[in-house]
């Protein structure tokens, strides 16, 4: 088995429940944020000019807040908010003459997990095509790819194969049932139905919202 194909094998085989892509996304998202704030990084005069530069978004703003280092963090809040000071000195010098749309810049870490994304999914699309019993051995992890994953795997897939056919039957047949559960869910709020059972809609709204939940990068 080629090496690259390791973390995607691993996390198909234990995480099923949900979309195993965004299982690896989040542990690499993790990883990032704690490393963009690292002195290795921050004394990397590229980074760091990277680190100015960014708009975080609010989500990752809060997961960096998060991080034990405050150091690592006052440094980067430093070089950023620095960053936009100047911007806003230049706009209003700017402001008289003609004023140019200046582009603005996505949240790093955004950019890296959308690159992560199609990184993982050209791998998955090679395990596809190398292992063509992978979608039959992993049928549940597959059912469970969130929306922007599943978005993502056929967006970037050369042509409808018949296990990305496979994939999108597997993922219809999840989706239909969490409609119908929250049909259900929405029906028991009718007093008439209040002392029938709640079949598997006890969790339809969870799942639902992890079906939703990939790919929120600005
Ligand atoms: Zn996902
Ligand atoms: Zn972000």
């Amino acid at each position: 088995m080629k090496l690259e194909f390791i973390p995607l094998y691993e996390a198909f085989e234990k995480y099923e429940d949900r979309c195993p892509i965004c299982k690896i996304i989040e542990q690499e998202e993790k990883v990032y944020c704690e490393r963009l704030l690292e002195d290795e990084i921050l004394k990397d005069p590229e980074m760091y000019i990277k680190i100015g530069q960014t708009n975080f978004c609010r989500y990752h703003l809060e997961l960096l807040n998060n991080s034990y280092d405050k150091l690592g963090l006052a440094i980067a809040l430093k070089a950023n908010i620095s960053y936009k000071l100047q911007q806003i000195e230049e706009m209003s010098k700017t402001l008289k003459k003609k004023r140019r749309k200046i582009e603005k810049e996505k949240c790093l870490v955004c950019k890296y997990l959308r690159e992560r994304d199609a990184y993982h999914v050209h791998i998955l699309l090679d395990i596809l095509e190398s292992d063509k019993d992978f979608v039959e051995k992993h049928s549940k992890g597959f059912s469970n790819l969130c929306f922007h994953h599943l978005d993502v795997l056929i967006g970037l897939a050369k042509n409808i194969t018949p296990q990305i056919d496979k994939i999108i039957e597997l993922n219809k047949s999840t989706i239909e049932k969490n409609i119908n559960d929250l049909e259900w869910f929405i029906t028991k709020f009718d007093y008439r139905f209040h002392n029938e059972p709640w079949y598997d809609s006890k969790d339809s709204i969870e799942r639902a919202l992890k079906l939703l939940g990939g790919g929120y990068y600005d």
